[in-house]
Parts: structure tokens; C-alpha cells; sequence
């Protein structure tokens, strides 16, 4: 039985609230990784071009007994090409690492407003083609600022049916977050445990005891019933199991309103700022 709850994306398709992330995890250890994941229930995957392990993932997805059509598959065009025909190619290529003949959701990786003379729209506008053609179920964005959203809601036609953006206790993003539930834009939430930084806060550690989980088990709960989605990484067994076991226990309204209360705003940003990151990986 499937116990991790679904969110409903404006296109109507449903994605899994859990899945299981695979930046920094080498081409090497991502088949068993991913595999491992499949085996413990996981069933949604968010990788990335940029990531160089799309191919490991769909290797994965074919050798397990877990058919295509049961995987939700997010994937993420490459900085280095946002001019429209390079972003069409890239995503020939996206669909051929995976081997799969369509994409569940495919973002922007990162809006690079001081790269492409600022132009996010006219890449935007090719992620619709995507989605029109059928090859992408959903499309979306990632890493898109308050603005960036703006300007994609005057300058075209299509919402996006994610925004993937930094978002863990220590850095809640929470005006953005609202503005993506406002303009029925899911909300992911990448680094969901800061990489590990937020798991000995003495706050988390003293709700870990009182309902008998882990640190990390606390803070992928308080996502859950905050309705974002979340796709924790790890290349352990034991703590790709461990984050999956989320779903048989409730935080309380205090101990949610604890948690909110570890945010650091923009000093609990861990990763860089969308606003000026400007990485070309070629
Ligand atoms: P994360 O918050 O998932 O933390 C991962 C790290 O935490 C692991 O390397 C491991 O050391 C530790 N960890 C995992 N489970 C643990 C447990 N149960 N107990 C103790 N430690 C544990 O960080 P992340 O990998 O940066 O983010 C998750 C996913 O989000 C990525 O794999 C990727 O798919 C996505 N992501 C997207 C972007 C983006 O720009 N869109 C950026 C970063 C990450």
C-alpha cells in the first residue's frame, strides 16, 4: 500500500509528497541508491542534467521491478542552456539519459537573472512547448524569486506547477512559500534538512523525544504537514529507510509552532541566492 500521501499540481497530475533526491550521489552509487530507495516504497526521483547521474537513475528505474509508469521522474534543464535551442536539445537529451518517453516534471534549474540578458521568459515559453507536446507531464520552476514569478505570470501563459526553492526550519522562505500556495504553485523544498545543519538543534532534539523519532524523521514530518513536497538524499540504507518512515506519527500545533520558530530568515540561507548565482557549468 502506498502511504505517502499525494499533492494535487495544477495540471491535475498527482506527485508523491515524499521522494528521494540524488544531488551529490556519483554516477557511480546512484543505481544502488535509487534502487535501494525503490525497494523501501520511495516512488518519486528529483534529479537534474546538472547533476550528471540522469542516466544512473533510469538504469535503476528499468532494472527494478517498479514499472515507469509508478516513478514520478523530476528532472532540470542545465544553466548552460537556456537559449531556447539549446534547451530544446538538452531536454532530447534528458529524455534519452532516462530512457523514458516522457518526463513527469521538468524545472529551470535556476532563473540566472544576470545571464541570457535576464531572459528566464523566453526559456520559459520552450518548457511550454514541453509540456504542450506531451513529453512533459508538468513543468516548473526552481530557485524562481517572488519577481521572477511576476514577471512569468505577465510575460506568458502557463503557471508553473512547482517552484523548487531552499526551504528547512532554520530558512522557511516563508513569503515565497506563500506566494507559490496563492498562485497554486507547489512548493518543494530543496536541502530539506540543511545537509544535516538543523538535526542537533536542541529544539528538534527535544521533540525527537517526545514522540520517539529521529531529528531528521521530526523535520521531514513538519514538511509534510506544512504541505510541502520533500526529497531528502542519502546513499545510507538506514537512513534512506529512516526517512521514509514518516507517515505513523502526528507533530502537534506546538510542536509545529516550535519549529517555526527556528527561522533564521535570510540568515539561514545555506545555499546560493538566487538572485545573483550566475554558475555555467561548461
Ligand atoms: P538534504 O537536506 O536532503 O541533506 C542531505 C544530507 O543529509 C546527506 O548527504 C546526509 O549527509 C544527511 N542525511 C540524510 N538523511 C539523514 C538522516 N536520516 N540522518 C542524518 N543525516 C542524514 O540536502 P540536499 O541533498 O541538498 O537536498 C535534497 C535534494 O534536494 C537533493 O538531492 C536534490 O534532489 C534537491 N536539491 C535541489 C536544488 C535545486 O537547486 N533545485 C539544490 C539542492 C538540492
Amino acid at each position: 500500500m502506498d502511504v505517502v500521501p499525494r499533492i494535487k499540481l495544477n495540471t491535475g497530475q498527482d506527485i508523491p509528497q515524499l521522494g528521494f533526491g540524488v544531488y551529490q550521489i556519483p554516477a557511480k552509487g546512484t543505481v544502488s541508491a535509487v534502487q535501494t530507495a525503490l525497494d523501501m516504497g520511495y516512488r518519486h526521483i528529483d534529479t537534474a542534467e546538472m547533476y550528471q547521474n540522469e542516466k544512473e537513475v533510469g538504469v535503476a528505474i528499468r532494472e527494478s521491478q517498479v514499472g515507469r509508469a509508478d516513478v514520478f521522474i523530476t528532472s532540470k534543464l542545465n544553466n548552460g542552456y537556456h537559449k531556447p535551442s539549446e534547451a530544446r536539445l538538452a531536454f532530447d537529451d534528458t529524455l534519452l539519459a532516462l530512457d523514458t518517453s516522457y518526463i513527469d516534471l521538468f524545472l529551470i534549474h535556476w532563473p540566472l537573472p544576470t545571464l541570457y540578458g535576464g531572459d528566464y521568459v523566453a526559456t520559459w515559453k520552450v518548457m511550454e512547448e514541453f509540456h504542450q507536446d506531451g513529453r512533459a507531464r508538468s513543468v516548473g520552476v526552481s530557485n524562481f524569486q517572488i519577481d521572477h514569478l511576476e514577471k512569468l505570470q505577465t510575460e506568458s501563459e502557463l503557471v508553473p506547477a512547482a517552484n523548487q526553492i531552499e526551504l528547512h526550519p532554520y530558512f522557511q522562505n516563508r513569503k515565497l512559500a506563500e506566494y507559490n500556495r496563492k498562485h497554486q504553485i507547489v512548493t518543494e523544498a530543496w536541502s530539506p534538512i540543511a545537509q544535516g545543519a538543523v538535526l542537533d538543534d536542541p529544539v528538534i532534539e527535544a521533540i525527537a523525544l517526545e514522540v520517539d523519532k529521529t531529528p531528521a524523521q521530526v523535520v521531514l514530518r513538519w514538511h509534510i504537514q506544512h504541505g510541502y513536497v520533500v526529497f531528502p538524499k542519502s546513499v545510507t540504507p538506514a537512513r534512506i529507510e529512516e526517512n521514509f518512515d514518516i507517515f505513523d506519527f502526528d507533530l502537534s500545533k506546538d510542536q509545529m509552532e516550535l519549529i517555526d520558530g527556528l527561522d533564521q530568515g535570510e540568515a539561514g540561507r545555506t545555499g546560493p541566492n538566487p538572485d545573483t548565482f550566475a554558475y555555467l557549468p561548461r
